[in-house]
């Protein structure tokens, strides 16, 4: 970080001016801004605190423990996070949870005992968003299983490995006007769409067809894993085995499938069904679920590890299908209405997801008579009226408030974000910018890219990193020089071999 950019950092923490700063007052800015202690890109700063030993940081110490997360504190510190005003947005989620919380209407679920016997008045509300900011709210750390929000999971997983036409050729994507487990089939004798049973149990059949049971079900807890940036999800064996026992219609649907030539060849029905059985079993807690959800709508890579999940494309097809089928047989009311790309279950989530700011997970197990958590909707419906999320809300003019920073700053600040993140060796930082459509190559004012700045400050692994990103190699500033030049300047060894073989 540049001298004057790190001082400011520093005075934006130390409000009474001391010039010292305590752990617990780096760890409350960062929280005001959204990032909390327990997220993944603060665990080597929090080590180097507890090494440096002392409980007072001086300006000097302060820079010397930010390393890889200096951007990510810059950032959060100046108010350049998707959501600026985090403290702020956060009072509204918890006053309108405070408003939804007094709605005790319907009903748990009580098709297993299992679901029957959850806390009905459990309430949480977890929010997450495309950089990593995050705000819960009440039980959201009670576990619950996935049930039907693992629809999605495994329809991305599955488009991921098999392509749009592949899985379409086995599964429809039209909403059915019936219920999420009726025995009905479309005209082609496929089941309608991935977000209800039978296109779920499809989508089961088709992941990782050539592996045994239990490879495929560790990938499936991979995946929950990758998604959620590292939290082993749980399993609910009694669920699996309630759900299982219960499942004549499951059944009904998978063989009505089968008669009618749906499933690729070779299909097993009772591994298929008790996989899907599986995903339904896992368990998280709001808290994981909102991750997960961030990670979507991050176009596919979680927000804090900077690992790509999926691509663009699985992304925008899943937000599709849960947008227009996602909600039961409320899916078309919830997307005029609420105008989000949701999913919902039985054991009373709702997945909600706004792409490229955040996502929302509210759990709380009494349903409508849709099958609809009823907390879970109306904090939606609240949500919506009092911020502009509906997907056509850009459309009119409105009185809600816009949390998000507008784009032409965010185009102009990626830009900056790259260069700065180059010079200071966050790779991490580069692969979320390249994910979200920036283009490395992109020049500031004076024509200097991230490849100059990751040259003349000799970030090797930078340079690599963007080599393979296929950057171009020999971009010239406004006074002619070439990364290459920079690193002559500076005398970085490692990063003129790396070039000059690239040119070679
Ligand atoms: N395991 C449930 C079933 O297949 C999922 C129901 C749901 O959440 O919609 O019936």
């Amino acid at each position: 970080m540049r001298k004057n950019e790190l001082a400011s950092v520093f005075q934006a923490m130390d409000h009474d001016r001391k010039g010292k700063l305590t752990k617990d007052r780096i760890l409350e800015s960062l929280s005001n801004a959204g990032i909390l202690s327990n997220d993944v890109r603060l665990s080597a700063l929090l080590r180097r605190m507890e090494v440096a030993g002392g409980s007072l940081f001086g300006l000097k110490t302060f820079g010397s423990l930010l390393d890889s997360c200096e951007s990510l504190i810059s950032r959060a510190v100046r108010g350049e996070l998707v959501i600026p005003e985090f403290q702020a947005f956060s009072e509204s989620l918890k006053n309108i949870y405070d408003e939804t919380r007094h709605d005790a209407d319907g009903a748990v679920a009580s098709y297993i005992p299992q679901l029957a016997r959850v806390p009905a008045d459990n309430f949480a509300v977890a929010v997450s968003t495309i950089d990593g900011q995050q705000c819960v709210i009440g039980d959201a750390d009670y576990n619950f299983t996935l049930q039907s929000s693992c629809k999605p999971l495994l329809y991305a997983a599955a488009l991921e490995e098999l392509g749009v036409e592949k899985v379409h050729s086995h599964v429809g994507r039209e909403p059915s006007g019936l219920s999420f487990n009726e025995l009905s089939l479309n005209k082609d004798g496929l089941p309608h769409n991935p977000m209800i049973n039978a296109g779920a149990i499809m989508t089961s059949s088709l992941i990782r067809r050539g592996c045994s049971s239990a490879d495929r079900l560790e990938y499936l807890h991979n995946l929950v894993k990758t998604l959620s940036a590292g939290v082993t999800p749980n399993f609910n064996t009694a669920v699996w085995h309630s759900e299982r026992e219960t499942a004549d219609r499951n059944f009904a649907l998978a063989h009505h499938m089968r008669e009618h030539g749906a499933f690729p060849e070779g299909t097993q029905i009772v591994p298929t069904l008790d996989y899907y059985f599986s995903a339904c079993s896992m368990e998280v807690t709001a808290r994981t679920m909102s991750t997960i959800g961030a990670t979507f709508a991050n176009g596919g890579v979680c927000p804090s590890t900077g690992d790509k999940v999926f691509s663009e494309d699985t992304v925008k097809n899943t937000l599709s299908m849960m947008y227009s089928c996602g909600m039961y047989d409320y899916s078309g009311e919830f997307a005029f209405t609420v105008g989000i790309p949701a999913k919902s279950a039985v054991s009373g989530v709702v997945l909600a997801i706004v792409p490229n700011v955040l996502s929302i997970a509210v759990w709380s197990p009494k349903l409508d008579s849709c099958g609809n958590s009823v907390r879970g909707v109306a904090f939606l419906k609240k949500l919506v009226e009092r911020f502009s999320f509906h997907n056509y809300d850009g459309l009119v003019e409105s009185k809600k408030s816009d949390p998000r920073r507008r784009s032409a700053v965010v185009a102009t600040d990626q830009t900056y974000q790259a260069i700065y993140a180059a010079s200071v060796g966050d790779t991490n930082e580069l692969k979320r910018l390249v994910a979200r459509g920036h283009d490395l190559n992109t020049a500031d004012y004076d024509g200097r890219t991230p490849l100059h700045l990751a040259a003349a400050e000799g970030q090797i692994e930078v340079v690599r990193f963007l080599m393979r990103h296929k950057v171009h190699t020999e971009p010239k500033d406004r006074w002619g020089f070439r990364p290459i030049d920079d690193a002559k300047r500076h005398k970085r060894n490692a990063v003129i071999e790396e070039l000059s073989r690239m040119a070679a």
